[in-house]
């Protein structure tokens, strides 16, 4: 159990919610029903940290999590999605002007993101990501991604004027020394954009379901901000984006390391992560319950997003394959595969035409209008949806 932040050092830490047995990799795709229902499960216990408003799991266990090419996370399928990426990079790259620039992605998955940035300016692009799968890359490429973690133990061959790394820090174990390490790889005023999920969103709203064993922290924009600030970066910024759902950091990379003292002021973030524990338990408990009245009156019920929020979901109500039986989504790499712990089988959204589901249960509202139009071309607009 970790007794200190990881972020401020501070050892004021209250306990928001404990949760036992939650599947260590929510993405890992299973062709083995069994093997799914039996993967590793480690427990959740959240916390936060009272100085700076850091959430994070301190019954996390590194080992656990091994991430390999069995990893699908990707959201690449969906057109909102898409289009956020393709805004995003083009507001990047006129508002940081990278035009003929180097540019270093951390985590860039199979690379989408960061070609959309090398053509966004004719920029020379590079990508650092075990999981990525693609080819080797050539001298000449203007998009180059390397399968190594960052920094790399070759030199670079470009020092980069922009940085971004997207949705990789609320998996690292030790941020303070992960940021450290990737700034002090670029050149002073390098400029940098970091993206995580929004932990002040998901206390809002609550979004329960948000939480996931593979996901050590969750940021606030506090605890970001601090977060940076103590690696002696400068000119933080902090947006919210993508609905409110994603924090993006902009700042650059300073010359000295500052020991922050900045005084936070975490009373009411504290406060809502309380209710967020509570509220976690209530709404659990109300699921469970109307899932079961569902199923036992003969309705069919499907869940569509097998992505982390619906896995979740069906394990944190202990929903398994044989209350529920699937679960649909549309990237086809994930079509035949078993979920990890509740072991429901994903198929294609084409086999709801045959399936005919009553209740449809969505994990995101960013994608009802598009869920909400493929049921209608399958002619399935009398399915109810819900929003878990
Ligand atoms: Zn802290």
């Amino acid at each position: 159990m970790l007794k200190v932040c990881p972020v401020c050092r501070s050892k004021e830490i209250d306990e928001i919610v404990y949760i036992s047995a939650v599947p260590a990799l929510a993405n890992v795709l299973w062709s083995d029903q069994e093997r799914a229902v039996s993967a590793k499960k480690g427990d959740i216990c959240l916390v936060i940290c009272r100085n700076c408003s850091f959430i994070f799991n301190s019954a996390y266990d590194p080992d656990l999590v091994d991430y390999d090419c069995c990893y699908e996370n990707s959201l690449h399928c969906s057109n909102t999605f898409n289009g956020y990426c393709e805004r995003l990079a083009s507001d990047l790259s006129q508002r940081l002007h990278l035009k003929d620039k180097t540019i270093i992605e951390i985590g860039c998955g199979q690379g989408q993101f960061l070609s959309m940035l090398q053509h966004a300016g004719d920029n020379l692009a590079i990508g650092f990501d075990p999981s990525y799968r693609g080819a080797e890359p050539e001298e000449h490429d203007k998009t180059k991604i390397y399968t190594c973690i960052f920094p790399p133990k070759h030199p670079l061959e470009q020092e980069p004027d922009f940085l971004c790394c997207r949705h990789v820090l609320e998996h690292i174990f030790e941020p303070e020394a992960f940021v450290e390490e990737v700034t002090a790889a670029a050149k002073p005023r390098c400029k940098l954009y970091f993206e995580v999920p929004n932990a002040n969103y998901m206390l809002r709203l609550p979004g329960i379901w948000d939480l996931l064993y593979e996901h050590f922290a969750y940021y606030t924009t506090t605890a970001l901000k601090y977060l940076f600030l103590s690696a002696g970066c400068e000119n933080i910024q902090v947006t919210e984006r993508f609905y409110d759902q994603y924090l993006g950091l902009e700042a650059y990379t300073g010359k000295k390391r500052l020991s922050t003292n900045c005084q936070p002021q975490t009373h009411q973030i504290v406060t809502s992560a309380q209710k967020f524990g509570k509220a976690y338990k209530e709404k659990v408990q109300e699921w469970a319950k109307y899932l079961d009245s569902l199923v036992s009156k003969g309705e069919k019920v499907i869940i569509w997003g097998a992505g982390a929020k619906g896995i979740m979901f069906l394990n944190f109500l202990g929903m398994d394959y044989r209350t529920v039986p699937f679960i649909t989504d549309i990237n086809p790499a994930k079509h035949g595969c078993f979920l990890t712990g509740s072991g429901q089988m994903v198929i294609p959204p084409e086999e709801l035409t045959s399936y005919r589901p009553d209740k449809v249960i969505i994990m995101n509202p960013a994608y009802k209008n598009e869920i909400e139009a493929d049921l209608q071309r399958m002619d399935l607009h009398k399915a109810q949806i819900l929003i878990a």
